[in-house]
């Protein structure tokens, strides 16, 4: 069991995801929507999101792997359609507080167009 739920009607990833708050959405499939961050911190920032509501990466089993599959192959496309993968780039998922995440709703930042620091701040 995950802790799934249906779309939560105060969260603001769902209502991305159901159109009813305006994104500029890159991508959309029955799984998926991708879309620019409002504040992007790099070139290309985009946030890829399960339609599914699903508070974060802690929440995710087995079960999610075909989502994930999917996820992560958007993310590659977009990439490469965003002229950033031949450089590489930056996925990342923050989980919880002291993790950076302040929208609670899974989401992984597709993040390229400049070098990136390691270990992130
Ligand atoms: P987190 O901090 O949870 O890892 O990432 C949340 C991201 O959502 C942030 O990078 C923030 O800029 C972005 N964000 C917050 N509100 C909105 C919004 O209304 N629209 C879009 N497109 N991005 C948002
Ligand atoms: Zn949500």
């Amino acid at each position: 069991m995950t802790t799934e739920t249906r779309a939560d009607p105060d969260c603001l990833f769902c209502r991305i995801a159901a159109g009813t708050i305006p994104s500029d959405i890159v991508h959309q499939d029955d799984l998926i929507v991708a879309f620019r961050d409002i504040a992007p911190r790099a070139p290309t920032h985009i946030l890829l999101i399960p339609r599914r509501h699903i508070p974060s990466a802690a929440e995710l089993t087995e079960a999610d792997g075909p989502l994930l599959g999917r996820l992560f192959g958007v993310a590659a496309d977009l990439a490469r359609s965003a002229g950033i993968a031949h450089d590489g780039y930056r996925l990342v998922s923050n989980v919880g507080r002291w993790g950076g995440q302040t929208v609670d709703h899974l989401h992984v930042h597709l993040m390229g167009g400049r070098a990136f620091d390691w270990p992130p701040g």
